[in-house]
């Protein structure tokens, strides 16, 4: 198991995505499509923001490569996310879990920012 951390690079630019967190795991992932480490699924916690429209679009593309890099269906794609709706989907999660559906992505949901790490005791 391979955990990754990414972050949003600074300079933003307003046509692509290429300084946002999400793209910078999809560039590690495929700097790797040489190899030949199996991937058989990928959990990713996005935090603060939901993934915007061009991410998801990065995402689409990710999950294809991995699928027929993987003979099939054979990889499980989760992403979820903490804070705010990206403004792309105009207050409206159904719209980005929609188009996540569509990119081969299963939607988990947003979930509180600190949910990775509660800690739950025993009564
Ligand atoms: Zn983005």
């Amino acid at each position: 198991m391979v955990k990754l951390r990414s972050w949003n690079t600074g300079d933003p630019e307003r046509l692509n995505n290429t300084s946002h967190a999400e793209a910078q795991v999809a560039a590690w992932i495929g700097e790797d499509s040489g190899r030949n480490a199996k991937v058989v699924s990928l959990d990713l916690v996005v935090q603060k923001k939901s993934p915007c429209r061009m991410c998801v679009n990065t995402l689409r593309v990710l999950a294809r490569s991995l699928k027929s890099r993987e003979g099939g269906s054979a990889v499980t794609l989760t992403l979820s996310w903490s804070g705010s709706l990206h403004r792309d989907w105009k207050d409206n999660e159904g719209s980005l879990n929609a188009a996540l559906s569509a990119a081969g992505w299963h939607p988990s949901g947003a979930k509180d920012a600190g949910a990775h790490f509660r800690v739950t005791r025993a009564k």
